[in-house]
């Protein structure tokens, strides 16, 4: 007489024999939001709101639950980018789907990202970030997998290092299904095999 919801963790959201393993619990997520969110309150100005630049759609979970957290005021932007490449692996060459509504210059901001792999989207970003002369940029980051120490992108705050495996829920996709869990977990295999 198992737990049906360790079993099978995909089944009470719809997703039956879809998920593997739960890897970070709503729990863990929590605690470390609320972590990340005091660190980075400690190293910003109550006066100078930081501006938030949200990578859509994998952040924007992390997003709103970190603003929440967050014992100072934000604002906030959302940027959509797409990196060619597989379902699982990306590319390196980014193309801008939705930009920022707003100048950033002089702004401090801090891109908050879901997950960093590869770390081609975040290096092409920061780039393209820092060309429109904002004070300062930092990253902060949920996830990040061990091919991320690879390049050079410098992210100041992160949550998880994970081993490397496909991951979704809690805002990452596999084909955009599986946003919708509020725990990350490990894709089955048989899903996209
Ligand atoms: P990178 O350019 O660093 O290789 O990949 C960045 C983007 O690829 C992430 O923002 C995310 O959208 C996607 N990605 C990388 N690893 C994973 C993963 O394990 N699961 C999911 N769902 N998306 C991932
Ligand atoms: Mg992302
Ligand atoms: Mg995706």
């Amino acid at each position: 007489p198992g737990d049906p919801a360790l079993d099978d963790p995909g089944a009470e959201y719809g997703y039956r024999d879809e998920i593997a393993a739960v890897l970070l619990s709503e729990q863990d997520l929590r605690a470390k939001v609320r972590e990340l969110a005091v660190a980075v309150a400690a190293d910003h100005d109550v006066d100078t709101p930081p501006l938030l630049v949200c990578v859509l759609k994998g952040a924007v979970m992390f997003l709103t639950d970190f603003v929440r957290a967050m014992p100072i005021p934000t604002e906030l932007e959302f940027m959509a980018v797409t990196s060619y490449g597989s379902a699982t692996t990306s590319s390196g060459v980014v193309r801008i789907l939705k930009d920022l509504d707003r100048d950033i210059t002089g702004r401090r901001i801090i891109i908050v990202e879901d997950i960093i792999d590869s770390g081609l989207t975040l290096s092409w970003l920061l780039k393209n970030l820092a060309s429109r002369n904002p004070a300062a940029i930092d990253v902060v980051a949920l996830l990040r997998k061990p091919e991320a120490v690879k390049v050079d992108v410098d992210v100041r705050y992160v949550g998880f290092d994970l081993p490397n495996e496909f991951v979704v829920g809690y805002g990452l996709d596999y084909a955009e299904r599986y946003r919708d869990l509020p725990y990350v977990g490990l894709l089955g295999e048989h899903m996209y095999r």
